[in-house]
């Protein structure tokens, strides 16, 4: 059996970037960029007002002061978007709004808080240094490389790629996915269970994991434990990115689908790993498809998806940020582990005035669902020690949508 770091890294050498594409500006939120992107305009694109007040000569205000104040003619009001028509002379301004052209003549903008008003006269009682509240044409952004290939594209990163007229934009596509749920206990959640049913929750969890990564898994369905079913629908899995094959992969009498998967020449890369929930976690890989085959259980299939989907959609999808980042927390009680595998646990980890502490989140077998749902961490307990008392640091992983 491999350890979590070994398999960890076969999965991540077959988890190469997918080739770059072009997509519109709307489909790359989270996505990488393949290539680095170049300002084509400077920003702020012409120099315009800070502030909603009057553009006026910096010189002209010099003796302002409270007991002699300096009145200006207001020759022309500028909202954003109007070209001016008046360049500032001696004893003029103009009115101007945030964002509006900078008129010619004008050096500074008094913002209109400091200001009083009469008819077309416009007065001051300080002066006001050349420059205050402009923003000059190209002082953020200059012509020529703005973001570096491989930067993800965050909301941020949206508003710069629209303020420089970035429309087709070329990325790493994110991994295509299916999904597949087997066994023959398996019915829909919609149906009601005769005894001994069970309803599918692995299709949903496996598909909320993925929608966190910005994948919209293709859903096949569940499979019979039968050869004849199986081979069907892992036959159109193949066609995916990614397959997740969920239940079936022990080694029980009707757990078919690594022969099948084998069947269908699918090179097994690891079968088994030293960790606790997750232990027969599989990983095959066919041309371009990795193939997953993660145990039944609710609660391995998550951490299995944590420790290597989740990595592997990353590793495809060209990021760098590619495997958990695990925070130190303090255990508030003793944690049940058994030396030789890492355990995952699920945690609740609470903010104190030194740091994280984590307690268990309740009865860790590996198929309840209570804990893995107050659960907002995963707490890692290493193969090399043999229990974790009271006031041990320990390693978790923050879960998706959870908070402190
Ligand atoms: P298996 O990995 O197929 O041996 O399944 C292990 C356990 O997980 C069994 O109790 C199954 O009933 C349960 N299980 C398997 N697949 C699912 C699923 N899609 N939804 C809910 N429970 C499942
Ligand atoms: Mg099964």
């Amino acid at each position: 059996m491999i350890s979590v770091n070994q398999a960890q890294r076969i999965v991540l050498k077959y988890a190469k970037p997918r080739h770059p594409r072009k997509m519109s500006l709307g489909d790359v939120l989270g996505l990488v960029l393949a290539k680095d992107i170049s300002a084509a305009t400077e920003l702020p694109s012409f120099t315009n007002s800070a502030m909603d007040g009057y553009a006026l000569r910096s010189s002209d205000t010099k003796s302002a002061s409270t007991g002699f104040p300096i009145s200006f003619r207001i020759a022309e009001y500028l909202p954003a978007g109007k070209i001016p028509t008046k360049k500032i002379t001696a004893g003029t301004c103009a009115q101007i709004m945030t964002g509006a052209l900078l008129p010619q003549g004008a050096d500074a903008v008094i913002p209109i808080e400091e200001t009083e008003k009469k008819r077309d006269r416009m007065k001051i009682r300080m002066p006001v240094p050349c420059g205050a509240n402009i923003r000059y044409r190209g002082e953020d952004v200059k012509r020529g490389k703005i973001l570096a290939k491989g930067t993800v594209i965050r909301p941020q990163e949206m508003a710069l790629l629209a303020a420089l007229g970035c429309d087709r934009i070329s990325v790493c596509s994110r991994p295509t996915v299916a999904i597949l749920s087997t066994g023959n206990e398996l019915i829909s959640h919609s149906e009601r269970p005769s005894i001994g049913k069970v309803r599918d929750s692995n299709s949903w969890v496996l598909e909320a994991l993925l929608r966190t990564e910005g994948v919209c898994p293709k859903r096949l369905g569940i499979a019979k434990d039968s050869r004849q079913d199986l081979r069907k629908k892992i036959r159109e899995g193949l066609r995916s990115d990614i397959l997740l094959v969920a239940g079936g992969v022990s080694v029980g009498t009707h757990d078919l689908v690594k022969s099948v998967f084998e069947e269908l020449g699918i090179q097994q890369l690891f079968w088994k790993v030293k960790m606790k929930p997750g232990k027969p976690v599989f990983v095959g890989s066919k041309g371009k498809t990795l193939v997953f085959g993660l145990p039944g259980n609710p609660a391995s299939g998550f951490v299995a998806f944590e420790i290597f989907v989740r990595p592997a959609i990353r590793g495809m999808a060209g990021r760098s940020d590619i495997f958990p980042v695990y925070h130190t927390a303090v255990a508030v009680h003793p944690l049940k582990h058994r030396k030789g595998k890492v355990d995952f646990l699920r945690g609740i980890v609470t903010k104190s005035k030194g740091g994280f502490l984590v307690r268990s989140a309740g009865r860790q077998g590996s198929h309840c669902f209570k804990s893995l749902c107050q659960a907002n961490a995963l707490i890692r307990l290493p193969e090399n020690i043999s229990r974790a008392v009271r006031g041990d640091k320990v390693d978790v992983l923050l879960l998706w949508g959870g908070s402190l």
